[in-house]
């Protein structure tokens, strides 16, 4: 724009604004012998290079050199400044040769993509663990109650179980002693699902227990054995942790805005079709065996049902799919295609069956 070809000095067009006067006064800036010279129609100003201060590039907007005491110049000719200082032997500092580098923009990319990748995998886990055990009462009241609402719409119906077998067994529940403190107050509600025999809980405390598990069995003690394992599915925040997981927006909007009506609205969803890890899964075993272990019963009870739960589970897929060989695990939110293999489990709570 203003550097002059014929010669050999690079020339930068400028406005310079003195710091003393509002009005600008358009000059030449060029380098010679360390100094920055402002050339104008009231002559020449010079300024010790080493002490001016060159603005970062950004995009498209004027770039400001400052010297203290003799104000400021703007410059529109980004390309010209750029010659003018690389000729004076001020090369631009590192992150903004980063910044202009399409190899080291894309290596900022890829690395960026690799800590998030890194956060989700490790990090998030760590955190939502962290964050699920300081979630307050309240919050987990609300998510338990809006989930049982949300399913209770379209999900679920009113169980048609025996009132007094219902109440027999949450009396019996009530009686078991928990392995560890218990944080949290415990509910049973009996429900009815096309899903099949089934039980989860809610982050609340809450458990959902369907007829068609409990008509799966005569033994109330077996009914307990699930009702332990869910149980250590709440006190290890299991659900809650999943629902913050899955909702790493949330997590950020519910840590910063402390509020969490958008993790309330995604919960049942999740809760739903939460396919526990396998590390969940074993926490709520280990917990359901200390459970029956600390009220005298065998940990094998917990075996016993898994396999009337399997059984009932092949039967409805053979009914559904006749041509199909094998039960496929995918299909619906299931306790057992939420769960690991029957057999890995009964090894672990019961090694001697
Ligand atoms: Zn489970």
């Amino acid at each position: 724009m203003s550097t002059s070809p014929s010669d050999a000095t690079v020339r930068v067009a400028a406005a310079w604004y003195d710091g003393q006067t509002a009005a600008s006064r358009p000059v030449s800036l060029s380098v010679e012998d360390g100094e920055l010279l402002l050339s104008g129609s009231a002559g020449v100003t010079r300024w010790p290079l080493a002490e001016v201060h060159v603005s970062e590039r950004l995009g498209n907007t004027p770039r400001l050199l400052t010297y203290a005491g003799g104000g400021h110049c703007e410059v529109n000719d980004q390309a010209g400044l750029d010659r003018l200082l690389a000729h004076a032997g001020v090369h631009r500092n590192w992150l903004d040769r980063l910044q202009h580098s399409l190899p080291w923009a894309l290596a900022a990319v890829v690395l960026t993509v690799a800590v998030f990748a890194g956060s989700y995998r490790y990090l998030l886990p760590w955190g939502a663990e962290a964050l699920s055990m300081r979630v307050p009462g309240t919050v987990l009241q609300k998510m338990g109650d809006s989930t049982l609402e949300t399913l209770d719409r379209y999900m679920l119906k009113p169980s048609k179980l025996d009132a007094a077998r219902q109440q027999r067994l949450s009396e019996e529940f009530a009686r078991l002693h928990p392995p560890l403190d218990a944080q949290l107050q415990y509910r049973i509600v009996y429900r009815s699902s096309p899903m099949g025999p089934n039980a989860f809980a809610l982050p609340d405390g809450t458990i959902v227990m369907l007829d068609e598990l409990v008509e799966l069995t005569e033994d109330d003690n077996e009914i307990l054995a699930v009702l332990a394992h869910e149980r250590g599915h709440v006190e290890r925040r299991h659900a809650m942790r999943m629902v913050l997981q899955s909702s790493v927006v949330g997590l950020v909007l519910a840590w910063y805005v402390g509020d969490v009506s958008g993790l309330l609205a995604t919960a049942p969803a999740i809760i739903m079709q939460a396919k526990y890890s396998r590390d969940m899964e074993r926490e709520a075993d280990i917990y359901a065996e200390q459970t029956m272990q600390a009220n005298g019963m065998s940990p094998c009870l917990l075996v016993t049902i898994l396999d009337k739960m399997e059984a009932a589970y092949r039967e409805k897929e053979k009914k559904l799919h006749p041509q199909r060989e094998t039960a496929q695990e995918d299909s619906t939110m299931d306790y057992l295609s939420s769960h690991p293999a029957t057999k890995e489990r009964a090894q672990l709570l019961c090694p001697r069956q």
